[in-house]
């Protein structure tokens, strides 16, 4: 074993910096020496981010987001078109979509998707609350932006039926071509939703 080279304080600092998604041991280890270097400008004021991360997170019970207040900041923002919900698996797939900010709409998050196989039902997931929004909040279309995964598209279609006795429209997003993509390197289940769900020019 190689020895040590710091006590157990920057010992534990690399340690639990190793466990953040896309670090490993060796670069946990630069993250850790750049922020003892950078202590004043980025360790502290990184600790107290996270210290009152730490106390105030939690999640908004209209839609399932993470944010530091109830209803979150997505839900009371006054911009967004109230009456369209976007459907995703997590709040990650959520801030994706902010960032493409294709469209200023509300949210749900259901924490998952149906999975039979993992032991996944219907109440493990955020599908009452969705249904209840959907009848009480005058919903006018539901966009289903799960992934196109066959657990995604069992989703879609389960909340599709959940559904059907309300007057909204469900649609999803497109499958296909990415941006930028060249055909010739995509695989042959994308090119056929592609051509599938081809678009007047
Ligand atoms: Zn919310």
């Amino acid at each position: 074993m190689a020895e040590r080279v710091a006590g157990p304080e920057i010992e534990r600092l690399i340690q639990l910096l190793s466990r953040l998604p896309g670090l490993g041991p060796r670069s946990a280890r630069r993250a850790a020496l750049h922020l003892i270097r950078k202590r004043e400008e980025l360790l502290g004021p990184l600790a107290d981010a996270m210290a009152v991360a730490h106390q105030r997170i939690l999640t908004c019970t209209t839609c399932g987001n993470v944010d530091t207040r109830d209803p979150c900041t997505v839900c009371s923002d006054p911009r967004r078109d109230p009456h369209v919900i976007v459907v995703v698996e997590t709040v990650s797939d959520l801030w994706a979509l902010e960032r493409a900010a294709a469209l200023r709409a509300k949210y749900h998050v259901l924490g998952g998707t149906l999975s039979p196989l993992d032991g996944v039902g219907p109440k493990d997931l955020n599908l009452s609350s969705l249904v209840e929004r959907v009848a009480r909040d005058g919903i006018t279309e539901i966009i289903l932006a799960v992934n196109a995964t066959v657990d995604g598209q069992t989703t879609a279609h389960y909340i599709t039926d959940l559904l059907s006795h309300l007057e909204v429209k469900v649609t999803r997003l497109a499958h296909g071509v990415p941006v930028g993509g060249e055909l010739d390197y995509l695989d042959d289940g994308t090119l056929a939703a592609a051509i599938r769900q081809r678009t007047a020019f």
